[in-house]
């Protein structure tokens, strides 16, 4: 905790004006050492707030594993937190680490799974009706504590993509999303079983009628952030629209290829984003934390830092630090 502290009190002094003086500060000294200028690698830790696994203490417990790791390679205040509020409960169950989290200067948004409820098909307004509660929750919670937290960020249970969603999302105030998962197809549902530690599994068997297809196969996994409405999500050479799409680099882990390939890729400026769960740190078969996976965690996020250099971002930084001619061009991408 000592630790944890210590950097809470070092990096809260920082504001988001001071991270991105600082990211400028890291391009200007990299044009400066080089004719040609090093590409600029951005990594935003996002952390999908759903607490699958264990008891609630556990579960607590892989919250404060994954904080702690984030302490520990000096990234506090550089993270994206996703609460899952519909489906957890967090403002109920875990305040003190909604508070935690804000006060250590995460972004705070939102992991709505519309699958558990079998909203996905649903017309916009019911799924606005339901985006709404954890919305309006987590957001209230924040202004009884006197905590001025902005919340505009959003991604989808089992990264689902879809136009009545996000016609639901275009009515809220949520302005940056994070679905779509470059080059993969996948089936996915998340549902609750009986299980005493694994209370939830997911459904990925394509032969499952209820599982839900997903197709980002023609997206480039080297895709710049490009801004879209509520149709065409999947146009990674649209420059206008509403929302601003983050796509998943990996997921749920580290890959070091798809990293490796993201970035010979891209162009000067690489935004990769990681999408993890606490209870990735979580032991499946006791629920415990474990030393482990959490190593293996800190490793990998480590590699990213010293392979490249990265500069760890919130995902809410990635408007204002794109560059105009990225926010403009039309990118030439190869799948
Ligand atoms: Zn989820």
């Amino acid at each position: 905790m000592a630790d944890i502290q210590s950097n809470l009190e070092t990096l809260s002094a920082k504001d988001d004006n001071s991270m991105i003086r600082e990211a400028g500060t890291e391009i200007e000294t990299q044009e400066k050492t080089s004719n040609t200028p090093e590409k600029v690698i951005y990594c935003a830790v996002s952390v999908d707030g759903d607490l699958r696994v264990g008891s609630q203490v556990q579960q607590k417990e892989g919250v404060r594993a994954m904080h702690q790791a984030h302490a520990e390679l000096g990234i506090l205040g550089c993270t994206s937190w996703l609460i899952n509020e519909n489906d957890f409960r967090w403002t109920e169950y875990h305040p003190e680490m909604l508070l935690e989290l804000a006060e250590s200067g995460e972004c705070i948004g939102v992991h709505d799974h519309l699958d558990t409820q079998y909203l996905e098909d649903k017309p916009y307004d019911r799924i606005y009706e339901f985006l709404s509660i954890s919305r309006y929750r987590l957001h209230d919670f924040y202004v009884r504590a006197g905590l001025n937290v902005p919340i505009f960020v959003h991604r989808n249970g089992c990264a689902h993509q879809g136009r009545e969603i996000y016609r639901a999302l275009d009515l809220m105030e949520y302005t940056i999303l994070s679905d779509v998962w470059p080059g993969m197809k996948w089936y996915s549902r998340m549902v609750l079983t009986e299980h005493p530690i694994q209370h939830w599994k997911s459904l990925e068997d394509e032969g499952d009628p209820d599982a839900i297809f997903t197709d980002n196969s023609q997206i480039p996994l080297s895709a710049a952030p490009w801004r879209h409405d509520a149709d065409n999500w999947l146009d990674v050479n649209s420059r206008s629209g509403r929302f601003l799409q983050a796509p998943i680099t990996c997921l749920p882990w580290v890959d070091q290829a798809r990293v490796q390939t993201a970035v010979e890729n891209s162009g000067q400026q690489v935004f990769l984003v990681i999408d993890t769960h606490p209870y990735n740190l979580q032991n499946p078969e006791t629920g415990d934390v474990s030393a482990r996976l959490v190593e293996d965690y800190r490793n990998s996020l480590g590699w990213i830092r010293d392979t490249y250099h990265a500069i760890f971002i919130r995902i809410d930084q990635i408007p204002r630090l794109m560059t105009i001619e990225h926010k403009n061009k039309k990118m030439e991408y190869t799948l």
